[in-house]
C-alpha cells in the first residue's frame, strides 16, 4: 500500500479504495497479457478496469500495422512509419510492460516462463518466471513451412518488420549483383528470377508491388539488366486469392498475365537449396526445378512452439490450433484467454443441443412446439447459433417459423423429429473466421469490454441458450461482423469485396483503400508518416538504397 501524503484523513481516505472490509488490502487480479499485435494491442487499448494489475509482455515493443507491410518491401512505406511504440499506451493506462517472449505456459501452476530477446549490444539473454490470475494469449502465429525441406534456410518470410525490410534489401542486392560484369546472361537471368510461394493476400500483394518497382523504378535505375527479371507467383491450389469473390480472383489472374507475372497454378514447392527451387506438378506428377535469385514464402500460419506445448498441457494436443468457446475461454482450463491468429472459436453445432433447444421453447413440456412456442426462443437461437441466421438468409427464409413450415408444410405443429429435420442443414453454414486483423482486432475489443464489466458478470454465462430477462449483465458471445476485404494488385489497382456482395475493382478502390488504411492507423503520428512516404513517392519516386 503506497500512501500519497502524510495528512492522517486524506491516507485513510485513499485507503479505503484498496482495502476489504476487514480492512485488508485488496490484491489486484493480476492480468497477463502476451504479444502486443493486432489482438492484444486492442485489447489493451479499450481495457479500463481499475480493478486489474495488468502486465504485458511481448518481445516488440511496438504495435505493427500489417496490412502496410507488403508496402515496405518495396520502400513505398517506411517501415518506421507503420509501427507505433506501445510504451505510450502502457504509460497512458498504468500498465507494465516486459520485453520478452514467453517460452513457456504452465497453466496448472498459473506460471509463465519467459526469456528476454538477445540484442545486438547485450550478449545473453535474460530469464524469469512469472505468475498470473487471469492469462490472455495474444501472441498470433508464425509462418507456416509443411516442413518443407530448405524454406527455413533459404526463403524469406513476410511477417514482422524486419522481414519487409530483408527483403527490400535483398531485391536491391540482387540488381546489385545481376549487375556486375563477367556474368553470363543465363547468371543474370537467375539472380533476377523472383519467386513467390503462396497466391493468398500477402503473396499476391507482395507481387503485385515488386512488380511495381519493377516497372516504375527499376527499369530507370538498372535498364542494363531490366530484361532479365521475371517474377513468378507459385500456387498449388486451382486459383489465387481462392477467399475472395471469383470476379475478383478472375481478375487478378488476367492482370498478373498482362503484367508479364508467371503465374503456376497447382504446382506445390517440395523443396529449396541455395539455387534452385523444386515444384511438383499437380497434373503430372512431374517434379521441376529451376534456379531463382530469390524465394518468398507465403503458405499461410502455423502455431507458435510455445502454444503447441500448452495445447499438450490441456488435452488439446491433437487439435491443429488452440480451440476457444464463443466467450474466447480456452477450452480445458481455467482463466486463460485467446485472440487473434493464436485460436479459433470452437462454434457450438444446433444439432449438438437439440434437445435443450427444444425443450427450452416447449414451455408446457407437451412434446409438440407450436408458433406461438417459438416467440420466446427465436432471438435467442438466432443471437447464440448465428449459422441459423446465415442459413435462412442463404434460403431467403424470414424466420424459423418460415423454415419449420418449408420443412413440414403447413401444420406448424412439430415435435422433436420434425424440428430436427428443419434445422438438419443449419449447421453446414459454420465457418472458421479468418485469419485476419479485422477479426484480431475485433476479439480484442471483444474481451476488453467484457473485463471492463466482470465485476457486474462474476457469474460466467454457461449452456446454449439464454433465458429471457435472465443475465442482463451476462456477456454476449463474440460476433465478428465483416466490413469488408481489399486485395491491393499494383499498379495502383485494389478489388474491394464488400457486405451485400459488392465488388469493386479499378483506380477508385485504390483511394478507398488508401483511405480506410490512413484512417485506420492507431495515430496521428502513424497516420502522417504514411501519408508523407505516399506522397514522397509520387513525387521522387522509391528509394533504392539497400
Ligand atoms: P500479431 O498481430 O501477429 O501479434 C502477435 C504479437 O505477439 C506480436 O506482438 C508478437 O511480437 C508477440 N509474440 C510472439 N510470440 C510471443 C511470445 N512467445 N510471447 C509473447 N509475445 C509474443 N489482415 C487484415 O485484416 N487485412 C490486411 O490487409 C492484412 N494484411 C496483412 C499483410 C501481411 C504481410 C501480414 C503478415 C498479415 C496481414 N494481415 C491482414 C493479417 C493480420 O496481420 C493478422 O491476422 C493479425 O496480425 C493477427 O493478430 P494477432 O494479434 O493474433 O497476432
Ligand atoms: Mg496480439
Ligand atoms: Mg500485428
Ligand atoms: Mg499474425
Ligand atoms: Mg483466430
Amino acid at each position: 500500500l503506497v500512501y500519497s501524503d502524510s495528512n492522517p484523513l486524506k491516507r485513510v481516505l485513499h485507503a479505503d479504495a484498496t482495502l476489504d472490509s476487514d480492512g485488508q488490502p485488496i490484491r489486484k487480479k493480476k492480468v497477463v497479457v502476451l504479444g502486443s499485435g493486432w489482438s492484444g494491442y486492442s485489447f489493451l487499448n479499450y481495457l479500463n478496469n481499475p480493478n486489474y494489475d495488468v502486465q504485458v509482455v511481448s518481445p516488440r515493443n511496438f504495435f505493427l500495422f500489417t496490412p502496410l507491410l507488403p508496402s515496405v518491401t518495396n520502400g513505398t512505406v517506411e517501415a518506421r512509419s507503420i509501427v507505433e511504440p506501445i510504451r505510450g499506451l502502457m504509460r497512458k493506462k498504468g500498465f507494465e510492460y516486459k520485453e520478452a517472449e514467453c517460452v513457456k505456459i504452465d497453466a496448472s501452476n498459473k506460471k509463465l516462463h519467459c526469456r528476454s530477446k538477445e540484442g545486438s549490444s547485450l550478449k545473453g539473454t535474460t530469464e524469469f518466471d512469472m505468475d498470473y490470475d487471469i492469462l490472455v494469449i495474444a501472441v498470433g502465429a508464425k509462418p507456416n513451412t509443411f516442413n518443407t525441406p530448405g524454406v527455413e534456410e533459404h526463403a524469406y518470410f513476410l511477417k514482422e518488420a524486419e522481414d519487409a525490410l530483408n527483403i527490400r534489401h535483398s531485391v536491391i542486392d540482387c540488381f546489385e549483383r545481376a549487375s556486375l560484369p563477367n556474368l553470363t546472361e543465363e547468371e543474370r537471368k537467375k539472380i533476377l528470377h523472383f519467386v513467390v510461394v503462396g497466391g493468398g493476400p500477402t503473396g499476391v500483394e507482395f507481387s503485385a508491388e515488386l512488380h511495381d518497382f519493377l516497372v516504375q523504378d527499376v527499369a530507370k535505375i538498372y535498364p542494363k539488366v531490366q530484361e532479365f527479371t521475371r517474377i513468378t507467383l507459385l500456387e498449388a491450389g486451382d486459383h489465387i486469392l481462392n477467399m475472395f469473390d471469383k470476379r475478383i480472383t478472375a481478375f487478378a489472374e488476367e492482370k498478373f498475365q498482362r503484367d508479364g507475372i508467371d503465374l503456376k497454378t497447382g504446382s506445390m514447392v517440395v523443396g529449396v537449396t541455395a539455387d534452385e527451387i523444386s515444384t511438383k506438378e499437380r497434373e503430372t506428377g512431374k517434379i521441376v526445378s529451376e534456379p531463382y535469385g530469390m524465394v518468398v514464402w507465403s503458405t499461410g500460419i502455423g502455431s507458435r512452439p510455445v502454444i503447441r506445448d500448452f495445447m499438450q498441457q490441456i488435452g488439446q494436443g491433437q487439435r491443429r490450433v488452440l480451440a476457444t468457446d464463443e466467450w474466447l475461454r480456452v477450452e480445458g482450463c481455467e482463466d486463460v484467454y485467446a485472440l487473434g491468429d493464436t485460436a479459433t472459436i470452437n462454434q457450438r453445432r444446433v444439432m449438438e443441443d437439440i434437445a435443450a433447444i427444444f425443450s427450452k421453447a416447449d414451455k408446457g413440456n407437451t412434446g409438440t412446439l407450436n408458433k406461438k412456442d417459438f416467440n420466446g426462443v427465436v432471438k435467442d437461437i438466432c443471437q447464440r447459433y448465428p449459422q441459423v441466421e446465415l442459413y435462412l438468409k442463404k434460403n431467403k427464409l424470414k424466420n424459423i417459423a418460415h423454415l419449420l413450415e418449408s420443412a413440414n408444410g403447413e401444420d406448424t405443429q412439430v415435435n422433436i423429429e420434425n424440428f430436427k429435420q428443419a434445422l438438419s442443414e443449419v449447421d453446414s453454414q459454420m465457418k472458421n473466421l479468418p485469419a485476419t486483423a479485422q477479426v484480431a482486432s475485433q476479439q480484442g475489443k471483444y474481451l476488453a469490454k467484457c473485463f471492463n464489466k466482470m465485476e457486474k458478470c462474476e457469474k460466467k454465462p454457461e449452456g446454449p441458450l439464454r433465458f429471457r430477462g435472465e443475465g442482463r449483465h451476462r456477456f454476449q458471445p463474440f460476433r465478428y461482423r465483416h466490413f469488408g476485404s481489399f486485395a491491393p494488385l499494383g499498379g495502383e489497382q485494389t478489388a474491394a469485396e464488400l457486405p451485400g456482395d459488392w465488388v469493386s475493382i479499378g483506380h477508385s478502390s485504390q483511394w478507398l483503400w488508401y483511405s480506410v488504411y490512413a484512417s485506420k492507423l492507431v495515430s496521428w503520428r502513424t497516420r502522417m508518416l504514411v501519408i508523407s512516404d505516399w506522397t514522397r513517392r509520387f513525387v521522387f519516386g522509391r528509394d533504392s538504397s539497400s
